[in-house]
């Protein structure tokens, strides 16, 4: 659990003393949805907004052409919600209570349950709100559904730092976390960031069955098999399909590599658990219907049956 205290900056509040003791009663809120949370001031981010244009000039995004809009967006929450003046990020814990038997087609832990995109809405949303009744302000809440670089926001928010990998660590929770954000009006006491403790360690490069990883936590999207198993249009490239074994929706091979999800623990949140049947899912028989039905809320729906179907006809049985 993080250790984060809401706590109001703004000059122009009257009663800070007040509001804080009020605010204070949302840190339990925070604390009961999400597994750890802090503040960032929302302040230029020009050095990530520089290394994306670069991995965007050098076509590491491949077919991904979202990557390529909003770039300046990106960079300036305030374009998002006006007088913007802060960020509480939340990481919300999705390490499996249960993994998937290795030698099944593999699906992504994030994956499992239902989508977790509402989700962490939410609840952000929520808190808002609850917010709101305490010192009325203007937000926007956000997971993986903005032009938001939020695992850049993440660490600035102390919440850990940004991988080899390009995941955000989290010493208390590991990689396994889903990243929510609220944008606020309020200027809020901000966190400290937290600084990189990867060290020498290149697990993740080594456990990547593709060599998607380079060097100075760059990936190469166009040989990860999360862009070519979910968002690249068709089949995965040939010369990848021995290296993808049995991978058949997202990976989490570097994930599961890296040292700090030793100190991971399976979430405790209900609504998180995997959707009924998903791991004995038959690929090949399975109609339209029956997968809309089952995994209406699912983010497989992401990449469609068509796509997933394509994909189970390459896999390696057994491997
Ligand atoms: S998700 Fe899989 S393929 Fe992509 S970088 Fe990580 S280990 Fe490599
Ligand atoms: S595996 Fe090692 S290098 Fe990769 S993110 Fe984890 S600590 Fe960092």
């Amino acid at each position: 659990m993080s250790n984060s205290q809401l706590s109001i900056l703004s000059p122009k509040a009257q009663r800070p003393s007040v509001l804080n003791s009020q605010l204070s009663i949302l840190n339990s809120q925070l604390s009961t949805h999400f597994d750890a949370w802090g503040v960032a001031r929302i302040e230029p981010i020009e050095e990530e907004i520089v290394r994306l244009k670069e991995w965007i000039e050098r076509g590491h995004h491949a077919e991904m052409q979202y990557m390529t809009r909003n770039v300046e967006l990106r960079a300036n929450p305030c374009e998002l919600l006006p007088n913007a003046q802060s960020m509480i990020m939340v990481l919300m814990n999705y390490y499996p209570q249960e993994w998937q038997p290795n030698n099944l087609p593999q699906i992504a832990a994030y994956a499992y349950g239902n989508d977790y995109h509402h989700i962490v809405k939410s609840k952000l949303a929520q808190i808002a709100e609850e917010i709101n009744s305490v010192i009325p302000h203007k937000y926007a809440v956000f997971c993986d559904s903005a032009p938001v670089m939020e695992r850049a926001w993440a660490v600035r928010a102390g919440l850990g730092w940004i991988g080899r990998n390009g995941m955000l660590v989290n010493p208390k929770l590991g990689t396994f976390t889903f990243i929510g954000t609220l944008i606020t009006t309020l200027k809020l006491e901000p966190n400290k960031p937290m600084l990189n403790r990867c060290g020498k360690c290149r697990k993740c490069i080594e456990a990547c069955p593709t060599g998607a990883i380079y060097e100075n936590k760059t990936i190469y999207a166009r040989r990860c098999l999360s862009y070519q198993t979910i968002e690249k249009h068709g089949k995965i490239d040939e010369e990848l399909v021995d290296l993808a074994k049995n991978t058949l929706y997202g990976c989490d091979k570097c994930q599961l590599a890296c040292p700090w999800n030793r100190f991971a623990h399976p979430h405790n949140h209900p609504e998180l658990k995997p959707i009924d049947g998903i791991f004995e899912i038959d690929w090949t028989t399975i109609s339209r219907s029956e997968f809309n039905k089952r995994l209406k809320f699912s983010p497989m729906q992401r990449a469609g049956l068509k796509k997933i179907k394509e994909r189970y006809s390459q896999i390696r049985p057994n491997t």
